[in-house]
């Protein structure tokens, strides 16, 4: 079995908790407005093809520096390549090293339940609680998420919900107030990161010829950041 890799960051410290080599799979089924990552979203091979044994071999050399924190698979949406994911975390649970995944749920089927059974965190990106602007945010429905995340409820796998505040569209009280509602039963979910909407990814689409449709839409500014944060009691 071989995975399509995008790109590998050896200290990552943004993608779950401590130190972290960070794996970033090629290829994702939706097309978020506000993607950084254009470049991940084709499904071909990306820049390496590694097994899941060869991949481990390259964690291995930063073991010691991300011992108190681990690995984190994202992408791109990485389910795409579940069954790869999930040999890759057997490998890092031999090792005992600490695994999270950054998915946004998109796609559901036996072979990511597989995966998310040997996830020791996950990390859903849920992009709006509202059906049409998901839809509008993603071209994707938001079923596939919501499945995940029932099934993490049942298996209490621990997850992390992210949120990115988009002025205009998620920057919202009342959404943001939905949002805080629809996730309070929830006992599989440890934390909720609230991400500002920011425009450093815009050059990627200007490099690639692609056309940024959030064009004008300035920054999450502190003030409503400040303001979110409040209504999820953070
Ligand atoms: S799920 Fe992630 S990688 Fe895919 S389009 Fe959305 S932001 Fe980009």
């Amino acid at each position: 079995m071989v995975g399509n890799i995008h790109s590998l960051e050896s200290f990552g410290t943004v993608d779950g908790p401590g130190i972290r080599f960070v794996v970033f799979l090629q290829g994702c089924p939706l097309r978020c407005l506000y993607c950084h990552n254009p470049d991940t979203w084709e499904k071909g091979e990306g820049s390496y093809r590694m097994t899941p044994e060869e991949l481990l071999e390259e964690v291995m050399r930063y073991k010691s520096f991300i011992a108190k924190g681990g690995v984190t698979v994202t992408g791109g949406e990485p389910l795409m390549q579940a069954a790869f994911v999930r040999e890759f975390f057997l490998l890092c649970r031999e090792q005992g090293i600490h695994t999270a995944l950054d998915t946004a749920g998109a796609i559901w089927t036996q072979a990511v339940r597989d995966a998310l059974d040997v996830t020791d965190l996950v990390l859903l990106d849920v992009k709006s609680i509202d059906r049409v602007q998901h839809k509008e945010l993603t071209g994707a429905k938001i079923t596939n998420t919501l499945s995940s995340l029932d099934y993490l409820e049942e298996k209490q796998i621990p997850t992390w919900i992210r949120h990115v505040i988009v002025p205009g569209w998620t920057d919202d009280d009342h959404l943001l107030q939905q949002l805080v509602d629809f996730l309070k039963p929830y006992r599989c979910i440890e934390k909720v990161e609230l991400l500002p909407y920011h425009t450093m990814g815009t050059r990627k689409y200007e490099q690639m010829g692609l056309q940024y449709r959030l064009e004008g839409i300035p920054e999450l500014s502190t003030e409503r950041l400040k303001r979110a944060r409040e209504i999820f009691k953070l």
